[in-house]
């Protein structure tokens, strides 16, 4: 359909009036400023592509529907017509998964922001999926519960969005990823049918249909409703920290935790670098920086901060107090850092966030590290940490910055330094990505990661979107 400005014919005013007819005259828009609005999300690129006054993907209209009929409805349309369309959340996604990279409708979610019940006797809460982050955790917190999720993003982003990414939060080693949270989901199918899974704690009743959505990145369904997991508050919780010599011991230091049972809620360990950008106001001749939070019962809390500590200073941590944490909590939603380095002309910047088991986890640490400062070659620095800690392994974010001289060099050499730092992950047998979701701006490393389970995701959209109108072109497919 569109590409650009200015080349577009107009919005088909019979579209237009069957969109109206569908979501009410307001709440339909093929106005350029908002067609503007809805051409980018947080991938880095775009920044570089806003600076440089390009708009590489273009909608034709924006929707915002009320319920799961409306979007349903939509989606007849788009399939009698033909019609590209998309779900967008907050569009705080960093991989390119909301461009709308072949035009069409996109269907902003976020009209669609109520808690529709809670069950506080079976720990649950559906809500609807363009709620907002913070306004649903904020709901909870009245009641008394948390949803035990906070994205750095939380301000910016809707529980639809963190489903079909497959989000993680800060407190994931306690609470889970948004794989252990969600219970159920309704879902509108590109076909139309409405499936709706079911609520309970398990069954065997063949593979978890929600684990066809969690991850699938808008491109097999429109998720319309999501009943999650909820957890009383925490009454009590806790920082520690620690100085550790090198990363390596710190890795070692979180697996010796994981492997007494112990699940603290928080677990950041920071490379040398990476612990001075953020705590060189509180450190003196600091090196790595080990962090652990415990939430929950004030007697469970006292146990596991007990125990960690003395398997913190047996691993050789010196103790730094619990003043770090604390001002991590402060910050924790600051999104300002790399955002700063994209917004200047050649600069560029990304967070990669990778997974691997304990026993390659510090290899690929090294590797990627390696592989990135070659390619940057004194442009720039690469740091990292490691957040998210599992029975079998943890994740590991490789921050980098660089700087060129034009925008459109800095454009070539994030793919440069993508292509070294994949090479390495996947070289070692990591993962490509551990909770951004692979979006646009990963699509080409997918055959390496996948292998035939490409072309097992591909059959099954053709199978459900034969035209494949539903976000075509992310997760690879
Ligand atoms: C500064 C910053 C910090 C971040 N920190 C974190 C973090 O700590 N943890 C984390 O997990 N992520 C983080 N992210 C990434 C991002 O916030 C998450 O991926 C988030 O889950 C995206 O949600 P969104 O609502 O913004 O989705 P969008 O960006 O709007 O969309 C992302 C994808 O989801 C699809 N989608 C959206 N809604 C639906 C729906 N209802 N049904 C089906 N598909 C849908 C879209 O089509 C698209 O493919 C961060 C991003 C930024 C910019």
């Amino acid at each position: 359909m569109t590409t650009a400005l200015g080349q577009t014919a107009k919005a088909d005013p019979l579209i237009l009036r069957e969109l109206e007819l569908i979501c009410g005259k307001p709440f339909v828009s093929a106005r350029d400023i908002d067609r503007i609005s809805y051409s980018r999300d947080a991938f880095p690129l775009t920044f570089k592509w806003i600076r440089e006054g390009r708009i590489a993907y273009l909608p034709d209209y924006i929707v915002w529907p009320e319920n799961a009929e409306q979007i349903r409805e939509i989606v007849m349309l788009c399939n009698r017509e033909k019609i590209p369309y998309l779900p967008y959340g907050g569009g705080s996604g960093i991989v390119g998964a909301a461009l709308p990279t072949r035009g069409g409708i996109v269907i902003d979610m976020k009209r669609m922001n109520r808690i529709v019940s809670v069950d506080e006797v079976s720990l649950t809460a559906t809500v609807q999926a363009g709620a907002v982050g913070q306004h649903f955790e904020e709901e909870l917190n009245h009641l008394g519960y948390t949803c035990g999720h906070y994205p750095q993003s939380i301000r910016q982003s809707t529980v639809g969005g963190w489903v079909a990414h497959c989000g993680v939060g800060t407190y994931s080693t306690k609470y889970g990823k948004m794989d252990d949270l969600v219970v159920a989901m309704k879902v509108v199918l590109p076909d139309g049918r409405m499936l709706e899974t079911r609520n309970v704690p398990k069954a065997s009743t063949g593979p978890n249909l929600n684990h066809l959505f969690i991850g699938s990145e808008g491109a097999l369904g429109i998720i319309a409703e999501v009943t999650v997991k909820i957890f009383p508050l925490p009454e009590e919780e806790r920082f520690l920290s620690y100085d550790f010599p090198n990363f390596a011991a710190g890795i070692e230091a979180v697996r010796t935790v994981m492997r007494h049972d112990i699940r603290p809620a928080v677990v950041r360990l920071y490379d040398e670098k990476e612990a001075r950008h953020h705590f060189s106001d509180l450190l003196g001749e600091s090196r790595c920086v080990l962090l652990f939070g415990a939430a929950g019962r004030k007697c469970n809390v006292e146990h596991e901060t007990a125990i960690i500590d003395r398997l913190a200073r047996e691993a050789g941590g010196v103790p730094l107090g619990s003043v770090i944490g604390e001002k991590w909590k402060e910050r924790r939603f600051s999104t300002a850092g790399l955002c700063n380095i994209l917004r200047q002309r050649g600069g560029i910047a990304d967070a990669l966030e990778v997974t691997g088991t304990w026993s390659n986890l510090h290899r690929i640490y090294e590797a990627m590290k390696g592989a990135m400062e070659a390619v940057i070659n004194g442009r720039g620095e690469v740091f990292g940490h490691l957040s998210h800690a599992y029975h079998t392994g943890a994740n590991l974010y490789m921050i980098f910055h660089a700087h060129e001289e034009t925008d459109e060099g800095a454009e070539s050499l994030y793919y440069e330094i993508m292509e070294a730092a994949f090479d390495a992950c996947q070289t070692l047998g990591g993962a490509l990505s551990h909770h951004h979701g692979v979006g646009i701006g990963k699509a080409r490393w997918m055959r390496r990661e996948l292998g035939s389970g490409l072309d097992l995701l591909r059959s099954l959209k053709t199978a459900i979107d034969p035209d494949r109108l539903l976000n075509q072109g992310k997760l690879g497919i």
